[in-house]
């Protein structure tokens, strides 16, 4: 992975709150309550590994504000996993709610630990044991978490069900993101990356340019990057790259195919994580390139959906100038240094909170069916959430226009002012 030691979430997301709370002229105690988190957990799970040995994970759970409804966000299972990293993404889960307006707060959370060297037992303990240690504190009114980067329905339901023997009653909507029978909506695997694309091309309509005849290319080849593909494609866009992260060799890679890749056949090749096999690449036609080669390609759009700090002061000017936007799919993909850049070249930038906040939105209509007991069909699932991304974009991008914004800040503007109006109107500032 191409990351800086000193890179700190948590740091970047507080400069992007400091920035707009100036621009809002926000006051002190408002700003105080907004820069940190209100309520943080650490904890220990201790697992009883296949080998016979106890293993000791530590796990977090961040509510950064609940102002506007309860906390609302993923649990993470990543090796580099720190508390920094999950207040930075809780804080972010504040502003995205907020931005797409629907009724919750922000929340994260993580477990230090690497899926890809754990057998499913061994992981069933881990999510039984995340909600053993946070089932007082979490629940379908206070917080309700959701999978994130290596984490899956399948989590998500042995979590649900260890929350429910300890209240002894049924509880749908203490967790989204279950399997689709067991509380689950359709259309959650694609929310994401269908959400990143309907933003997408409300851009490029904006922009005056045809979605038809633009190219991309994208890091990551997960969930996000997946359904990001395939929506982008079937609307006519070419992905000439993917990216992602070899597990053997310890480093991404770039499968470049400059007529463009084809999604289906890179499925076949790809494991769970998201990784795909070099010499299956290879043999189909793919060139392989190193980790960081999506950024320097000649594309209209650039969609990073891997991870945080990947577009940084050391590659922000491999940009091409060729690029016209880029659709942040991941969380925090972009340093503020690295932005700065971004503006003074020009580029429309889609900013995360906006752009990712499909998955979050689709989580919400999982609540309120779960706590219905009644479930949409999938295109009313995905038409509903065609309605808020596109209501989302178009709020940010006229305020933007409107006030000669940064689309990043017209996004912030939007939710810390939503977020900040609710801490007034509760007397808390
Ligand atoms: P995922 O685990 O399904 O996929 C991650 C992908 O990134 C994999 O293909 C992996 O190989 C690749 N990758 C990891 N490190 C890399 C690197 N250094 N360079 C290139 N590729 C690398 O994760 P996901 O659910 O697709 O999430 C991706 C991003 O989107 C994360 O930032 C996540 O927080 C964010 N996000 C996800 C959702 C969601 O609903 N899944 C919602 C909002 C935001």
């Amino acid at each position: 992975m191409s990351s800086n030691k000193a890179f700190n979430p948590f740091e970047m997301a507080q400069t992007q709150f400091d920035k707009v709370a100036a621009i809002l002229d926000l006051d002190d105690a408002t700003r105080q309550i907004l820069r940190n988190p209100l309520r943080e957990y650490h904890f220990s799970i201790p697992v009883r590994m296949d080998d016979g040995t106890t293993k000791v994970f530590r796990g977090f759970r961040v509510q950064h504000n609940d102002a506007r409804g309860p906390s609302k966000g993923g649990i993470r299972f990543h090796p580099q996993e720190t508390v920094d990293t999950v207040r930075a993404l809780a804080m972010w889960m504040t502003w995205k709610c907020a931005v797409v307006n629907i009724p919750l707060g922000g929340g994260k959370g993580g477990v230090i630990c690497d899926p890809h060297h754990l057998s499913m037992k061994e992981q069933e303990q881990i999510c039984r044991g995340w909600v053993r240690q946070m089932a007082k504190n979490v629940g379908p009114l206070n917080d309700v978490p959701a999978p994130d980067v290596m984490t899956n329905a399948q989590h998500m339901l042995w979590m649900l069900d260890e929350f429910e023997v300890i209240h002894g009653s049924k509880f749908p909507g203490f967790i989204t993101g279950k399997p689709v029978g067991m509380g689950g909506s359709l259309g959650r695997t694609e929310a994401t990356g269908y959400g990143v694309v309907f933003t997408l091309r409300e851009a490029l309509k904006d922009l005056g340019i045809r979605l038809q005849d633009t190219t991309a290319a994208v890091q990551g080849f997960g969930n996000v990057a997946q359904y990001a593909i395939e929506l982008y494609q079937q609307l006519g866009g070419k992905v000439i790259c993917v990216s992602s992260w070899d597990e053997n060799d310890h480093c991404s890679y770039t499968f470049r195919r400059k007529s463009g890749i084809d999604l289906r056949e890179l499925l076949k090749i790809t494991d769970k994580f998201g990784g795909i096999e070099k010499t299956e690449a290879k043999k189909l036609g793919y060139e392989i390139l190193d980790g960081d080669a999506w950024i320097e390609q000649e594309v209209d759009i650039l969609l990073p959906a891997a991870l945080e700090n990947q577009i940084r002061q050391d590659n922000v000017n491999k940009i091409s100038q060729k690029v016209k936007v880029i659709v942040e799919g991941a969380n925090g993909p972009t340093t503020p240094e690295a932005d700065k850049v971004i503006q003074e070249k020009g580029i429309f930038v889609i900013p995360d909170f906006l752009a990712n906040a499909g998955g979050v939105t689709c989580s919400y209509f999982e609540q309120v069916q779960s706590n219905m007991n009644y479930f949409w069909e999938k295109d009313e699932v995905l038409g509903k959430l065609d309605v808020k991304m596109t209501a989302a974009f178009h709020a940010v991008s006229d305020l933007a226009k409107k006030r000669n914004l940064y689309m990043r800040d017209a996004a912030y503007v939007i939710s810390v002012s939503r977020v900040a109006q609710a801490c007034k109107d509760r007397g808390w500032v």
